[in-house]
C-alpha cells in the first residue's frame, strides 16, 4: 500500500503515520525527521534546511523534492511506504507524480487529517519529544512515566523550538494556504479522503484504517 498523509502541525500525523507503518508494514517516510537528521548531522540539506525550520517556514520545493528522490534512486527504495509531511506543496505534489510514474508506484490513498485549531494549539504546546530515539509525549494527554524523561530510551526530553506558539500559527498559515491546491491536485486523481482527526489516537487510527480503499485494509484478528 501507498500511502501520503496530510494533516496540520499537531494534528498527530506523525503519530498516525508511524502506527500505519507498524500495523501495514509500510516504511514510514518524514521530511520533517529526515530533515532535522540532516541538520544535527551537518550536511548540506540541513544546512539549506535550517534558517527555514526554526522560522516555522516550509524548507524550498527543491530542496525537499530531491531528498525525496534520492531516497527513491536508492536500492532499497520503498515499494510501500505512507508519506509523513511530503507532499507540502502543489510543486512537490507535482515532483513526487513524477517520482511514482518514473517507479511505476502509483498511490492508493492520500488521508486528509481534519483538525480545529483551538485544539491544534494546545496539543503542540505540549509535545515533547526524545531527541535519542523519537518518541514522542504529550502532557497531559500521553505523558511520560517519569517527568520529562523519555519512557524507551531514559534520555532527556525536549520540546521542538518550532513548536513555540507564535511558529505553530505561522506554520498552521502556511498549511492552510498550501492545502486548497494539494486538495484539488488529489481530488482530481479521485485519492483524496478526509477523516476527523480529533479523539484519542486508537479512534482516529480506526476512522483511517476505515477510510482506506476496502482491498488494501488489514484483516481483522479474532
Ligand atoms: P514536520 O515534522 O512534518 O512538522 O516538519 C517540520 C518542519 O520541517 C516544517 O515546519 C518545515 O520547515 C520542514 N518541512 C518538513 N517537510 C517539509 C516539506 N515537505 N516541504 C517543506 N518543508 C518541510
Amino acid at each position: 500500500m501507498r500511502l501520503i498523509l496530510i494533516g496540520p502541525p499537531g494534528s498527530g500525523k506523525g503519530t498516525q503515520a508511524k502506527l500505519l507503518a507498524e500495523r501495514l508494514a509500510l516504511a514510514h517516510i518524514s521530511t520533517g525527521d529526515i530533515l532535522r537528521e540532516a541538520i544535527d548531522t551537518g550536511t548540506p540539506a540541513g544546512k539549506k534546511a535550517a534558517p527555514f525550520m526554526t522560522q516555522g517556514r516550509l524548507v524550498p520545493d527543491e530542496v525537499v523534492n530531491e531528498i525525496i528522490s534520492d531516497r527513491f534512486k536508492r536500492p532499497d527504495r520503498p515499494e510501500r511506504f505512507v508519506m509523513d509531511g511530503y507532499p507540502r506543496t502543489s510543486a512537490q505534489a507535482a515532483a513526487f507524480d513524477g517520482i511514482l510514474k518514473q517507479n511505476h508506484l502509483p498511490l492508493d490513498a492520500v488521508l486528509i487529517l481534519l483538525v480545529n485549531i483551538d485544539e491544534l494549539v494546545r496539543r503542540i504546546t505540549g509535545r515533547w519529544n526524545c531527541p535519542k530515539c523519537k518518541a514522542s509525549f504529550h502532557v497531559p494527554d500521553r505523558p511520560p512515566r517519569l517527568a520529562g524523561i523519555c519512557d524507551d530510551c531514559g534520555t532527556k526530553l525536549v520540546q521542538r523550538n518550532d513548536d513555540q506558539e507564535s511558529t505553530f500559527r505561522e506554520r498552521e498559515r502556511i498549511y492552510e494556504a498550501n492545502l486548497k491546491e494539494l486538495e484539488s491536485f488529489y481530488d482530481r486523481q479521485g485519492l483524496a479522503r478526509r477523516v476527523a482527526g480529533t479523539g484519542q489516537i486508537t479512534t482516529i487510527f480506526q476512522t483511517i484504517i476505515q477510510a482506506l480503499p476496502r482491498a488494501n485494509q488489514p484483516v481483522a484478528h479474532s
